[in-house]
């Protein structure tokens, strides 16, 4: 397999696909950058080696060309950032964007417009009227990955290479993200810098593993991680779930959780959960106590209670002490540590405690020597927040992308350059 670091892009151009999804506020000021300088290195070494770049990304989900989501809107950052005039391409595949990429010198780099204001991107037919058929959605289908085909060809023309540093969108079959990567031989398509540390990031989760493994599994919703839950059940030695859907759980058992969040139809799957992991031997750590508030609000009246003795007109809003005190031991024995989700709703500060305690817990983990990823959008916001991310050994910037590796799924951006 090729790699970035080997590969003289000297008199090159590179197809660069990168994740410029940033976030803007109303006045098109992007509010973090972080995924555009996490894509720097890649760019910048392929400049300082006397190669061009094109650049393409996508911003938001777009249904069409629509001006709020054009990515003219970040160009002056990107140059900035990447110390080099950006030039820009209005459109991703028109004329002006072939001749641009044609004649872009040495050490120069093109911005093309967002990827996603054309259908073919992500393959997937627009426009459709609701009402409309099987037979017409086929046709739609049909004709749209049709025409992806000469969309993702003129693409690859731009350029001598491809480079994929984009993992935030290495789960998805799109054309910039994968199927152009046919358009090139093996030794020209390669990852980039931060692709390459998130592979070697999520490959040291799933086959190198230290023991004691333990995963913190919060967020909201069991349904929106049963299979990640039921993959790691095979892999690690503690598993720890936490933060909303801790209530299901404990409804399950048969506890009182007031208010609390609560998926109804799975109870029966976190019954068997719990089984699953008794069968296996894993380590299942559920909250014992939990900060409860009487609204869900910031300003709500809190107090503490028992997991199963939250009163009525009561929520469970975070971890109480006990639990944090249980979470912290049960972290700091271990040596592979992989954290998703907080333990409450961390986006109101009187209910930062439990998620922070996690972080700080891991920290110290860390520093003992155990390997940390800390992946998915809320547990990164987390620990930025929290100013913990330089105490962790990696910070993901994928949340399905890093999921669905972890759920043991091949993913279609890995698997275009590497082959598997
Ligand atoms: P997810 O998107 O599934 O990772 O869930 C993250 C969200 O779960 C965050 O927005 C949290 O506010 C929310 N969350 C965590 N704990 C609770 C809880 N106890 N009650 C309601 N929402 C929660």
């Amino acid at each position: 397999m090729q790699t970035i670091d080997k590969f003289n892009f000297a008199n090159k151009k590179a197809f660069v696909r990168v994740d410029f999804n940033v976030p803007l506020d109303e006045n098109f000021n992007i509010t973090d950058d972080t995924r555009i300088r996490a894509a720097l290195p890649t760019l910048k070494k392929i400049l300082s080696d006397g190669g061009s770049v094109i650049i393409g990304s996508h911003l938001g989900r777009p249904k069409g060309v629509t001006d709020k989501f054009s990515l003219k809107h970040i160009l002056n950052h990107v140059s900035k950032l990447l110390g080099v005039d950006v030039q820009f391409a209005g459109d991703c595949i028109g004329e002006e964007a072939g001749l641009k990429a044609a004649a872009l010198k040495p050490g120069e780099a093109l911005l093309l417009e967002n990827l996603r204001f054309y259908a073919e991107e992500e393959g997937k037919p627009r426009g459709l009227a609701e009402d409309a058929s099987d037979e017409e959605k086929k046709e739609a289908k049909k004709a749209v990955k049709e025409s992806q085909k000469g969309f993702t060809k003129k693409l690859a023309s731009y350029a001598d290479c491809y480079v994929n540093d984009a993992f935030g969108t290495a789960h998805r079959a799109h054309a910039s993200t994968a199927l152009i990567a046919a358009y090139f031989d093996i030794n020209h398509k390669m990852f980039g810098y931060l692709m390459e540390k998130e592979v070697k990031a999520v490959e040291k989760i799933l086959n190198d593993i230290a023991r004691p493994f333990t995963a913190i599994m919060g967020g909201s919703k069991v349904s929106s991680k049963i299979e990640i839950i039921e993959n790691l059940l095979n892999k690690v030695d503690n598993l720890i779930v936490t933060g909303g859907m801790t209530y299901t759980f404990t409804k399950a058992l048969g506890g009182k959780i007031g208010n609390s969040i609560c998926e109804d139809d799975k109870l029966d799957l976190a019954l068997e959960l719990l089984q699953k992991a008794k069968d296996k031997g894993v380590n299942l750590v559920l909250a014992v106590d939990t900060k409860i508030a009487d609204s869900f609000s910031n300003d709500a009246k809190t107090a503490f209670a028992e997991v199963n003795e939250i009163p009525d007109g009561w929520e469970g809003l975070d971890i109480g002490p006990k639990t944090e005190a249980i979470y912290a031991e049960v972290i700091k024995k271990s040596k592979t540590i992989l954290w998703n989700g907080p333990t409450g709703v961390f986006e109101f500060e009187n209910f930062t405690h439990g998620s922070r305690a996690v972080g700080e817990a891991i920290v110290e983990a860390t520093k003992e020597g155990a390997f940390s990823l800390v992946g998915g959008g809320d547990s990164v916001a987390c620990v930025n927040k929290f100013r913990l991310a330089d105490g962790v050994s990696y910070v993901s910037t994928g949340g399905g992308a890093l999921l669905e590796a972890i759920e043991g799924k091949v993913l279609p951006g890995i698997e275009a350059i590497r082959g598997f």
